[in-house]
């Protein structure tokens, strides 16, 4: 293997036409479902792992909709340049901005301007961490818009005159945005009623009250010499949730004093 560059970065993707690829001609898709548009320059990487389980069947029934834009078209010359060496100097490339600029204006088309009704997001390590109350207003939302970035990432300039705000999965770097575009598309999207099936389990799982969960058994009741607590098997309900209660806030404690400092608060 050389450790040159490829010559172009995705010649699979150029596309003749600079409509959106969407789903329409696949799955159905209601009128005004909650949509999900990503500007990449792997839209192949799409619906991915979102097109599994409840999430996929929801997407098949067109209880929300995802919406692919190639940056590729957007690109400049022969070769659809959509990169290009930082200015200042320095390793790496990123993306340029009015490559990203028409794709963006793309985006916007047909998305109402309020941010709080339709978040414009990067995906970003410099971002405001992910969390799930952040997941429960963008379920709230009808939609969002998410620029994936690649290589060094994206010239500035579009960020400000966008106004786009940058959200990071977590303290690590990744090759590119689309990872983490699809875990923060599952945990809004199983939030909006009808796709999680089970509106109720959304209620106690970690965070939702600002605690972890407490553990989980299941059959068989004797696993290689491991019972289950008796108190699941009392039949008490009060006594199981009073138990729950107790191991969510004692894991809590133990992992996570962050968030066990929060929840003292909320409760003093
Ligand atoms: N030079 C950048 C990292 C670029 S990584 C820096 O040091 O901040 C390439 C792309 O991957 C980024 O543009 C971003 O879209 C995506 N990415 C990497 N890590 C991420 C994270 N933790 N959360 C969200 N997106 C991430």
């Amino acid at each position: 293997m050389s450790n040159k560059p490829p010559l172009s970065h995705g010649r699979k993707s150029i596309s003749a036409s600079l409509t959106p690829r969407d789903l329409m001609d696949g799955p159905q898709r209601y009128v005004g479902a909650w949509t999900a548009k990503i500007i990449t320059l792997f839209p192949e990487a799409f619906p991915g792992v979102l097109g599994a389980s409840l999430t996929g069947k929801a997407l098949q029934d067109g209880l929300w909709a995802l919406e692919t834009i190639d940056l590729r078209p957007f690109g400049k010359g022969k070769h659809r340049n959509v990169d290009d060496t930082p200015y200042g100097g320095g390793a790496g490339m990123v993306l340029r901005a009015d490559v990203l600029g028409e794709a963006l204006l793309q985006a916007s088309r047909g998305a109402p301007q309020d941010r709080a009704k339709w978040p414009v997001i990067y995906l970003s390590p410099r971002g405001a961490p992910f969390t799930q109350a952040r997941a429960q207003a963008w379920s709230e939302a009808e939609g969002v818009t998410m620029l994936c970035g690649r290589f060094e990432g994206v010239d500035q300039r579009v960020l400000d005159a966008f106004e786009i705000e940058e959200v990071s999965l977590g303290d690590f770097v990744l090759t590119g945005g689309e990872i983490a575009a699809q875990a923060m598309i599952d945990a809004t999207v199983r939030l909006r009623a009808d796709v999680l099936g089970n509106a109720e389990s959304a209620k106690d799982e970690s965070f939702a009250d600002g605690l972890l969960e407490h553990p989980h058994y299941t059959r068989p009741a004797d696993w290689q010499g491991h019972g289950v607590p008796s108190v699941l098997t009392s039949g008490d309900h009060g006594k199981i949730a009073r138990w729950r209660q107790e191991q969510a806030e004692q894991i809590t404690k133990k992992r996570r004093p962050d968030l066990w400092d929060a929840f003292k608060k909320t409760r003093d």
